[in-house]
């Protein structure tokens, strides 16, 4: 299939490691000229290395902190006129919502909520005018399926959620849709990050804590990243005109709920 992206510019935000790279090789092999973005040097480095030496398209790297205005416009600085957008930052600390101050919930709303729409608010319109564009927003499973100790990532996101609800709406017209991809447990170093601070307080190796998660799930394992790379790939495609404001759960059927 011919996604029909090649030669678009694609900025993909949160993309040294996980699912942000994941979705910018995907995008890179459909020939998409991919600027990657991540505050650690070296990792992007090796990130852009590796798109190049798989996909043979421009790579070019932005190091910068997505949640902050300076980050935000070192990444707008590297790919001013993005065909395609991919939102994402780290995600918020798990906790007992007692213990969160208001810093913590601003934090998490400047990573979470404000980047996207920041970075959303700087490219729409020039999307817009060229009839051409594609966001996605990665948020979470949690949206739909919430999980207690993430009540930082359950409220944030569902207010991201909300907004781009509406938006979708008005840019489809001119085809520019915006949708959020949710991820379950995909294997990634947050997923691992979680497992080891629960090995910390439980006494079972971090591989015995990740066996449990995986066999619980329905499908009996951990979602591949390339998974989701692919999954975002076809959203930014030619075919992904029709489908706007969508927010398409990955986690091998984890959530339950029938919409
Ligand atoms: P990951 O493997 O830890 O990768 C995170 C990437 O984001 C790295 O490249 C990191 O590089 C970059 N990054 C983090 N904070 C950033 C910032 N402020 N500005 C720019 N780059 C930043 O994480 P992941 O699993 O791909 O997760 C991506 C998103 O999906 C997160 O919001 C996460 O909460 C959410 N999510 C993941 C899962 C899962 O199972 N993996 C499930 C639900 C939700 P630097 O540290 O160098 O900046």
């Amino acid at each position: 299939m011919d996604l029909g992206i090649d030669g678009k510019y694609a900025l993909v935000c949160a993309a040294s490691k996980g699912l942000g790279r994941a979705c910018a090789m995907h995008l890179a092999r459909e020939g998409a000229e991919v600027t990657i973005v991540a505050r650690t040097l070296d990792s992007l480095e090796k990130a852009a290395a590796d798109i190049r030496a798989d996909s043979g398209a421009k790579v070019t790297i932005a190091v910068g902190d997505v949640a902050t205005d300076e980050g935000r416009q070192t990444a707008l600085a590297a790919c001013p006129q993005p065909d395609i957008l991919v939102a994402n930052c780290g995600g918020p600390p798990p906790g007992d919502f007692r213990q969160f101050s208001r810093e913590d919930w601003i934090r998490a709303f400047d990573a979470n909520m404000m980047s996207s729409i920041e970075l959303i608010k700087a490219t729409v319109d020039g999307m817009i005018a060229r009839k051409f564009g594609r966001i996605i927003n990665i948020t979470s499973a949690a949206v739909k399926n919430p999980i207690p100790a993430l009540g930082l990532s359950n409220g944030i996101r569902a207010g991201l959620t909300g907004f781009v609800a509406g938006l979708s709406r008005e840019t489809v017209r001119y085809n520019v849709t915006i949708n959020n991809l949710l991820p379950g447990p995909f294997d990634t170093d947050r997923l691992r990050g979680g497992f080891l601070a629960r090995t910390r307080s439980g006494g079972q190796s971090m591989e015995e804590v990740a066996a449990k998660a995986a066999a619980a799930n329905p499908a009996g394992r951990f979602g591949d990243p390339d998974e989701f790379g692919a999954a975002c790939a076809f959203l930014c495609s030619q075919y992904g005109g029709f489908i706007t404001g969508q927010n398409l759960v990955m986690d091998g059927g984890d959530y339950r709920g029938m919409l």
